[in-house]
């Protein structure tokens, strides 16, 4: 019988210890451990998932299978808090319109689900944080820490790091690459606000003075209540609960639960150079690059993992062939942008260009739908430099 070890409880944790105790049956033990006694209590998340089938043709069609795989499993897991037809997105004083279907969803339901579903046939260790892990000839060895101090291994086959972004299951060599390609990933901070006036559906506000290198969003649960956060290139801010205050009080949001903060990576695929590691959801960087979505990918990566039969090679080609490539574009697509997000004056260019041209607007408005659905289109590669070329022109006298 083959011994696996999942560290963390969060979605992907979840999902992968919910679908293994189905799917695999009797030739499997498994350990699972979460850092909170009740790993569905510290939600750090906007909830806010695109309806799959309307990604059909503007995703890659092996990621759209994952992904309705995936939201079969939320939906037969979670409740829908509300549904929405479409998304805003705010740059400056201009308002943009996504037509497309959305739901918020109930996550911390979900996490508990798929917990309470799994927990008879797993050896579950909730309140124990994993902190170090051994490679043997024929086993690895995991370290345990409760929060009180209480110290336990356990000898396994196989880990499944699912402990989220940075892993402690990240070898030297993967630190070393992730630094070398000065990956990228957000700091984000969000938490639950009180709305003054009426916002009706999913906002994104794109603005390099609150949330460089990212966006803030405000996603409403009620006509009142929304789930608020800012996200941002780590390297650009210094003090993040002093940002967030700027967000709340530009959009009159009254914090209602305490802010909580998280790292997201947002820079592609990254797989275990260990034999028997895998790393699954944020701790994988299955996140979307474009636009932060991560739950969806995070159930897609739990069932690769199984159809890989647990094998970490064949796991590593798979979600490089399916989400890296993907990912990949998309990473491509964003960086040609970052410089806006991050660079006031460049940002200011922008905005004054997209009043000014009238075929602009239009272009810019599709592109920005696109990226914010994760679809690729691969003209934009010619596209969106055509786009920053008429910007940053702006910068030198026009003739
Ligand atoms: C502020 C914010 C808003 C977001 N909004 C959205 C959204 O609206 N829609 C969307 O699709 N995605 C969103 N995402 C992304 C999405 O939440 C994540 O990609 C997804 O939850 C990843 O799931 P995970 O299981 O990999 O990680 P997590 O959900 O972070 O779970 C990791 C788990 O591991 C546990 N853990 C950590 N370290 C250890 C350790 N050493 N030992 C044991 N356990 C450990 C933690 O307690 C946690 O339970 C958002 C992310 C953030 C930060």
């Amino acid at each position: 019988m083959r011994k696996i070890f999942v560290a963390g409880l969060g979605v992907a944790g979840s999902s992968l210890i919910y679908l293994a105790s189905n799917i695999m049956q009797n030739n499997v033990q498994i350990y699972a451990c979460d850092s909170r006694i009740t790993p569905w209590t510290h939600i750090v998340c906007g909830e806010l998932v695109p309806e799959v089938s309307c990604l059909k043709g503007k995703v890659p069609e092996q990621v759209y299978d994952y992904l309705t795989y995936s939201q079969k499993i939320l939906m037969e897991n979670t409740r829908i808090v509300r549904s929405f037809n479409n998304m805003i997105i705010i740059i400056d004083d201009l308002t943009f319109n996504i037509n497309f279907r959305f739901y918020m969803i109930d996550k911390s339901l979900l996490i508990r689900n798929l917990i309470e579903k799994s927990e008879r046939k797993c050896d579950l260790m909730l309140g124990y944080s994993a902190y170090r892990y051994d490679v043997h000839k024929n086993f690895m060895r995991v370290y345990l820490r409760s929060r009180e101090g209480h110290k336990k291994s356990i000898d396994v086959d196989i880990i499944i790091a699912a402990d989220s972004f940075p892993s402690v299951f990240y070898s030297s060599d993967i630190w070393y690459m992730l630094s070398e390609s000065k990956y990228r990933y957000l700091t984000c901070i969000s938490c639950i606000a009180e709305m003054e006036q009426i916002i009706e559906c999913p906002t994104i506000i794109i603005d390099p003075d609150i949330c460089p290198g990212g966006y803030g969003w405000i996603f409403p649960r009620s006509n009142d209540v929304a789930n608020v956060g800012i996200g941002f290139l780590t390297e650009n801010v210094i003090n993040i609960s002093n940002m967030f205050e700027k967000f709340l009080r530009k959009f009159n949001l009254k914090r209602l639960t305490k802010p909580l903060s998280k790292t997201l990576p947002v820079d592609g695929i990254i797989t275990s150079s260990v034999h028997n590691i895998i790393y699954i959801g944020d701790a994988g960087g299955f996140v979307v690059p474009t636009n932060g979505a991560g739950i969806n990918p995070a159930i897609a990566s739990s069932i690769i993992a199984l159809e890989s039969k647990l094998d970490s090679e064949i796991f590593n080609e798979k979600v490089r062939k399916v989400f890296g490539d993907y990912f990949n574009k998309l990473v491509k697509l964003r960086k040609i942008i970052d410089k806006y997000l991050i660079d006031k004056n460049l940002f200011k260019s922008l905005v004054k260009e997209l009043k000014r041209g009238k075929i602009l607007m239009p272009l810019f408005r599709k592109v920005l739908s696109d990226l914010m659905l994760g679809h690729v289109v691969p003209m934009y590669r010619i596209v969106i430099p055509c786009i920053d070329s008429l910007v940053t022109s702006l910068k030198f006298p026009r003739l």
